[in-house]
């Protein structure tokens, strides 16, 4: 996969830096917004899934929910993922396969419907999102899936309008002629598709940069992770928690969090002025064993 060293070329725009904002928060999509919590699910199922979806499916992952229940199913889905973890496959490969087995059977709109209707979100993000934006605290989704996928997910939970505006830095889609669609990486020549680092290495270069808080859950998340002022790492109960892994291996400091009404305690407290990132990381930070 590329190093974070090189600067991949992006074939799409970026939103405006914050430059003039003292917190920025930045934050993964799969597995950080969306979430797995059985006790929150109330599964609306179409009926063509009906017959082919389990109550304990994944339902954490935009992506990991097409692939298991609209594309080539969960077997497969897992071993490519074995194969990303083995370097046998990069990322973006595998990743563009896994949707190409949906594409090849179900329209994008399609699609879009399906993750609006069962996809499950952090129950703590919308009071999150609403405190950063009564604070004047920006949050920029930064994400390897679609634009458009993530922004109508988004619409059940904060709001036509919000889920329009809010800053997301992802890959999108490309409509094809043959009413088909592919994935279109923002990086093509990274093995990430998306290297997330480029989201955050822009705020070092300006003067008087903002605080970063950064969120993340897994593997993508893991070249943006060393660049936060303060990284929070989504613990889950299911033992997938990698970037906690990386981030112990690697000596980067963090916070764990369950759910972003923890983490929002954490971000007032340093927002507010009560706490800087240097006593939070001090009291709540993850040391490297
Ligand atoms: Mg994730």
């Amino acid at each position: 996969m590329a190093s974070t060293t090189e600067v991949p070329k992006s074939t799409l725009p970026y939103p405006p830096l914050h430059q003039d904002k003292k917190f920025v928060v930045l934050t993964d999509w799969d597995g950080t917004i969306t979430t797995y919590d059985s006790n929150d699910c109330k599964y609306r199922i179409p009926s063509l899934l009906r017959h082919r979806r389990s109550p304990t499916s994944d339902s954490r992952s935009t992506i990991t929910y097409m692939t298991d229940n609209l594309g080539f199913g969960k077997e497969k889905r897992r071993a490519m993922n074995l194969e990303i973890l083995g370097k046998k496959v990069t990322f973006r490969d595998a990743f563009k396969e896994m949707l190409d087995s949906v594409a090849v059977k179900h329209p994008f709109d399609e699609c879009k419907e399906v993750l609006k209707q069962n996809i499950v979100l952090d129950s703590g993000f919308r009071d999150f999102f609403k405190w950063c934006k009564a604070h004047d605290v920006p949050v920029v989704i930064v994400s390897s899936g679609m634009e458009p996928l993530i922004r109508a997910v988004l619409s059940n939970l904060i709001g036509e309008e919000d889920a329009a505006h809010i800053d997301i830095v992802s890959n999108h889609v490309k409509e094809l002629p043959d009413g088909k669609w592919e994935i279109q990486y923002r990086h093509p020549t990274s093995g990430y598709g998306h290297d997330k680092s480029q989201a955050i290495l822009p705020y070092r270069d300006i003067p008087n940069p903002p605080t970063l808080f950064f969120f993340g859950d897994g593997v993508s998340d893991m070249s943006a992770a060393k660049h936060a002022d303060l990284l929070f790492v989504k613990l889950k109960g299911d033992n997938e928690n990698d970037l906690h892994e990386y981030c112990k291996t690697e000596g980067i400091n963090h916070v764990l969090f369950r759910n972003f009404s923890e983490a929002l305690d954490v971000v007032a407290n340093v927002v507010e002025g009560k706490e800087t990132v240097t006593t939070v990381l001090e009291k709540k930070g993850v040391l490297p064993v």
